[in-house]
Order: C-alpha cells, then sequence, then structure tokens
C-alpha cells in the first residue's frame, strides 16, 4: 500500500481506474485543499524495532511530525487530477447532452438531416412488394397533350358579331382528362401535358398522343373526318405510325366520322416533335372539324375519350409496350391494325 493512501479502492487487476474511482479521487483532493492537510502515516514499523514490545512514545511524536513538515507538491497526483477533470467533463457533458435530446423538437433539425436518417415510406413498401421485372418506368407511361392547353384557346367559332360560341382548347381538354382517367385506371402511369409543357423537353414515355380539334373555318364546302398523323422524320412503318393506326383504326371504329388523311405541315412539323425523346412514339389527333363535326365533338366527349383510350391500348399492348393491369377475362375491346410490323425500338 502507498503510504499517501491514494490507491486503497484499487484492486490488484484493474488496469484503468473507474470513472466513480477517479471523481472519488479528485473529491478527496479537493476537501484536502480546503481542509488543514492531515496526513495519516502508517503504524510504525515493528520489524525494526529490536524490542518486541512497541513504544506508546514514537508514534505520537511521529505523528506531529509530518504536520509541521512542508507538504511536498506531488507532480502525479496533478497530472492524474488534471486528466481525471477532463475525464469526468467530458463524460458530465455526453450524459446532459444525451438528455437534451429527449426536449429538441423535430422541427428544429435540418429537414435533409432528418430525411437521411428516416427510411422513405414508398421505399419500404417497394421494397417489400415482388417485382416481376424491372421495367423501367417510361415504358409504363404514356403522354397526353391536351391541345393548345396553356397556350391559347386553339380555333373557334364565332358569330357574326365576333362573340366566341366555342373554343378548341375546351373540347380537347374535355376529352383529353377523360382519357386519363381512363388510362390511370389500367395502372398505366399517365401525364396530362400542356401544349407547351415544360416536361416535353426530351420527354421519354411509351407513347405520346396529342388531342385536337381542326378548325371551324367554313370552306364553302363540307369538309368533315379526323385526322391522324405522325412526324414526317418518322418511318411509315415504324413504332410511331403503328400507334398512329392503332389510334386511327379504334377512332374510326367508335366515332361516326370519316378518316381524313388531309395532312398539314402544322401535323407533320408539328413543334412538339421537335421536343420530345426521340425514342418516344408520337402521334396526333385532329378528331374532327369544329364546323360540320361540331355535334360529335361537344355531345359525347366520353365516346371519343373511350375510342382514343382503345386505340391507346391497342398500342401499349401490341407494341411491345407494358400492358395496363386490368381485371382478367376483360375484353381489350380494342382492333389491332392490320400493318407492316412494327418495329419496336425500345432500348433494353
Ligand atoms: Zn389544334
Amino acid at each position: 500500500m502507498p503510504a499517501d493512501g491514494y490507491d486503497d479502492n484499487d484492486s490488484p487487476d484493474a488496469q484503468e481506474p473507474s470513472a466513480s474511482a477517479i471523481f472519488a479521487q479528485i473529491m478527496r483532493q479537493a476537501a484536502a485543499k480546503a481542509a488543514p492537510r492531515r496526513v495519516r502515516r502508517p503504524a510504525p514499523n515493528f520489524e525494526e524495532s529490536p524490542s518486541l514490545e512497541p513504544e506508546v512514545e514514537p508514534p505520537q511524536i511521529r505523528r506531529v511530525r509530518p504536520r509541521l513538515a512542508v507538504p511536498r507538491p506531488r507532480s502525479g497526483s496533478f497530472a492524474s487530477g488534471f486528466l481525471g477533470t477532463i475525464f469526468v467533463v467530458v463524460i458530465s457533458t455526453a450524459l446532459v447532452a444525451t438528455l437534451l435530446m429527449f426536449f429538441v423538437d423535430p422541427e428544429f433539425l435540418n429537414p435533409l438531416v432528418v430525411q437521411g436518417l428516416q427510411l422513405d415510406r414508398e421505399d419500404i413498401v417497394n421494397s417489400s412488394l415482388p417485382t416481376p421485372a424491372q421495367t423501367p418506368v417510361w415504358m409504363q407511361r404514356i403522354g397526353i397533350i391536351s391541345g393548345h392547353r396553356g397556350r391559347d384557346s386553339g380555333a373557334i367559332c364565332d358569330d357574326e358579331y365576333g362573340n366566341v360560341l366555342l373554343r378548341e382548347v375546351d373540347i380537347n381538354f374535355a376529352v383529353a382528362q377523360r382519357v386519363v382517367v381512363r388510362l390511370q385506371a389500367r395502372n398505366y402511369a399517365v401525364d396530362m401535358l400542356d401544349e407547351v409543357d415544360p416536361r416535353l423537353e426530351n420527354y421519354r414515355a411509351a407513347a405520346l398522343v396529342s388531342i385536337h380539334s381542326n378548325t371551324c373555318y367554313d370552306f364553302g364546302e363540307y369538309v368533315s373526318g379526323y385526322i391522324a398523323a405522325i412526324s414526317e422524320a418518322r418511318p411509315q412503318t415504324g413504332i410511331d405510325a403503328f400507334l398512329r393506326e392503332c389510334i386511327s383504326i379504334n377512332y374510326g371504329a367508335r366515332v361516326p366520322l370519316r378518316r381524313s388523311f388531309t395532312l398539314t405541315e402544322d401535323l407533320t412539323n408539328y413543334h412538339v416533335w421537335r421536343r420530345i425523346h426521340p425514342l418516344t412514339p408520337g402521334m396526333i389527333l385532329e378528331m374532327g372539324y369544329m364546323l360540320a363535326d361540331q355535334a360529335v365533338l361537344t355531345e359525347d366527349p366520353d365516346l371519343l375519350a373511350d375510342a382514343i383510350t382503345a386505340g391507346i391500348l391497342c398500342f401499349m399492348e401490341n407494341a411491345n409496350g407494358v400492358p395496363g393491369t386490368v381485371a382478367s377475362g376483360a375484353s381489350p375491346g380494342y382492333i389491332v391494325p392490320i400493318l407492316a410490323t412494327p418495329t419496336p425500338v425500345y432500348l433494353r
């Protein structure tokens, strides 16, 4: 046992003093500094004494002597005390910080930090669902452009006083939103797009269909019918042509209008063709003329939407697209055009 009795709590095999032992040591030091130091000395060595009988006097003398002696500074105790203080401060800080964490409002934290700490709910759901195949999202995506929406009114019908009676943009939107609803019911991812939608830039989807109505201009003769067109830059037997024919044949089968082949620059050089991704099949449909075919265009938008939806399903389920999910046994409800074999250009 050391003379100053500092390490009397240590077990022989302990390599490092415990925090409580260090704390007790520090408290003892502080008490020793505050109060007049009283050094306990061990009992006199009887082995050194020649006689077997212990003397009474020497212990009393020895007890006085240390009291008079100037306490020598102990360098070792100063260093260990300093380190112990640091240790206790660090432990206390950690404890207080941990306790305070329970009172911190989560809103106070940086949202990015919180986001990084949390698993997205969708990620958890998706990771637990079995996926039959890794299907690119764009292969299930269908873009529907509601013609002129967000840009202008399109064609208009007016009376002799200039009052607007009918706007193309309204006809198109009534049909387009119904098509979107029908496709979504089949679990396709559908984008309702404006005429100059920023998403059209390099737009990637399994199919893009732009829905329009033709002019209300009075040509002086009977001008009627629907027109289906693709970009003039696309091959006439390619995937775009198959999309065009799917829409056209199914539209003509349901809507009481004849197909017109009056292609104009507006259709074959449509501004959208220059913006979308080169591998996105696209077609534009003029549903009918707003003068001669006005009743068809305005009286039953559900019929027009059903016809266009059938055409899109024809394409999605027969042109290497990904079929939507629908109750088994349900009739596809569309006609597949006989066309030169569509050449799928999807990248695998
Ligand atoms: Zn238009």
